[in-house]
């Protein structure tokens, strides 16, 4: 996996102190690889790992990093420079009505994100809006763009499947003419793939609209796929911005990158959820950090600064993932390690914003009490119970067990037994968690 590979690098490049031509090649085929992994387009891939490599040779390596962190932090700007350039809100500046017109493949989320675009419009830009839906193939498409414009807060333009999509949009700017609509969203018919008839019908409507933004709607899941329907959609229209969706699957986002490079137009804005308001303007630097796995690479640079050890790191995460006997050595070293990384607070620090928010929920302050008191009773115990925690929990001398604990720890036999509850949620915790477990483990303690 990706962390590890790169942990394994940085180690190996502690203590050089140049970038050369050959450690850079370890460090950039790791990122190849990460990118690969994302799903983005190879052609992309290697256009990319290029334009790194000119810049980090030049690069000087200031004494107190090592190249490995140079190399991640230009990777890390020239990613999100890559994603993130030209990014601007929507176009207004034409006199009103001004049209948007919404293209991409059917299912890529043309009919959810104009209503989200409505509410946006409305809320952000105070501009009064009207929908109005082309797509007369489907019957339901239409229907459905009445409902998601009703709970945008805007208006929508009726219009019928016998309809041909030229009347529709004639009539429709002909009404938002007439009462003063300051944003026409266009919603049209959807392309299982690439069509010619659909690509000619959406030509002749563009001609017929004149858009000050003609959006491509991509869903950020087709991943190496969405590469052919970008060039398609690039070469039948003048494209003005992206909107990528559902970015809150799974996908590690690379379509982003290679949209981006392959329309040449900027990532507008990224649909995070099904609902209205899940439309956010695209953060290029954020995005960076999850196609590439950087927020991993970023975060163990900076262990490696702060002399934790990795190896006992990943040998405690590899022990968790597998959920084997996670025991009191392992939860002692756990809390070290976080102490020599600033403690929680200064692990959430480190976190980005979306989970250090989610994190800031939970009082670390009393988290960070409780662990010094756990810490306290674990080094209060025998090496045989803290091997064995069971002996703690249902062994025959339990009482008399905890008694002794509770006494060399100082504190009363209530605060073992809630240590010891607690320990054992979090065992339980454990087997069922694969990664990001540090979170909820915090979030736990705190909540
Ligand atoms: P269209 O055919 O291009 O108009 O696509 P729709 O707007 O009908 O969306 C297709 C499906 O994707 C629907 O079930 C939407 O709820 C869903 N969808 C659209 N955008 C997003 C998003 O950003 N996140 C998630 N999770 N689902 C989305
Ligand atoms: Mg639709």
């Amino acid at each position: 996996n990706l962390t590890e590979r790169l942990s394994r690098l940085v180690k190996t490049m502690r203590g050089q102190s140049r970038i050369t031509e050959s450690n850079v090649q370890d460090m950039l085929r790791e990122v190849r690889m990460a990118l690969l992994e994302a799903d983005v387009a190879l052609p992309v891939v290697r256009d990319f790992i290029a334009r790194v490599k000119e810049k980090s040779l030049g690069a000087e390596v200031v004494s107190s990093l090592t190249p490995g962190q140079v190399l991640v932090s230009i990777v890390q700007k020239e990613l999100a420079a890559t994603m993130g350039e030209g990014i601007a809100d929507i176009d207004l500046a034409v006199q009103p009505p001004a049209i948007i017109l919404m293209a991409g493949l059917q299912g890529a989320g043309k009919t959810t994100t104009t209503a989200k675009l409505a509410k946006h419009l409305i809320e952000k830009r105070k501009k009064k809006v009207l929908t109005v839906s082309a797509d007369v193939y489907r019957p339901a498409a239409i229907e459905q763009l009445k409902t998601v414009t009703a709970q945008a807060g805007a208006e929508w333009f009726p219009s019928t499947p016998d309809q041909k999509p030229r009347d529709i949009a004639l009539a429709a700017i002909d009404f938002a003419k007439k009462h003063y609509f300051d944003v026409l969203l266009f919603d049209t018919a959807g392309r299982l793939a690439i069509d010619e008839v659909l690509m000619a019908e959406i030509k002749e409507l563009h001609a017929l609209l004149k858009p000050v933004e003609t959006l491509f709607v991509v869903d950020a899941m087709q991943g190496q796929d969405a590469v052919n329907t970008a060039k398609a959609f690039k070469d039948a229209l003048p494209l003005t911005g992206v909107v990528l969706t559902k970015l809150d699957g799974d996908s590690r986002g690379g379509a982003a990158l290679s949209v981006r490079q392959i329309t040449g137009v900027p990532i507008k804005f990224a649909g995070v959820s099904e609902k209205i308001d899940g439309l956010e303007v695209f953060d290029a630097e954020r995005h960076a950090g999850r196609v590439l796995g950087m927020g991993d690479i970023v975060a163990l640079v900076e262990e490696v600064q702060k002399g934790v050890d990795i190896e006992a790191a990943q040998k405690l995460a590899e022990k968790v993932k597998s959920g084997v006997d996670f025991d009191f050595n392992d939860f002692l070293s756990q809390i070290s390690q976080m102490k020599k990384m600033g403690g929680l607070s200064g692990l959430i620090d480190k976190l980005p914003t979306e989970l250090a928010s989610k994190a800031g929920q939970a009082d670390m302050g009393k988290a960070e009490r409780d662990m010094r008191r756990m810490e306290g009773i674990i080094c209060a115990m025998t090496a045989k119970e803290r091997r064995q925690p069971s002996l703690l929990m249902d062994g025959k001398s339990k009482a008399s067990r905890k008694r002794r604990i509770a006494a060399g720890a100082g504190v009363q036999i209530q605060e073992v037994n809630r240590m010891l509850n607690q320990f054992e949620q979090m065992q339980t915790m454990m087997k069922k968690m694969r990664g990001g477990g540090l979170m909820k483990m915090m979030k736990r303690m705190g909540g």
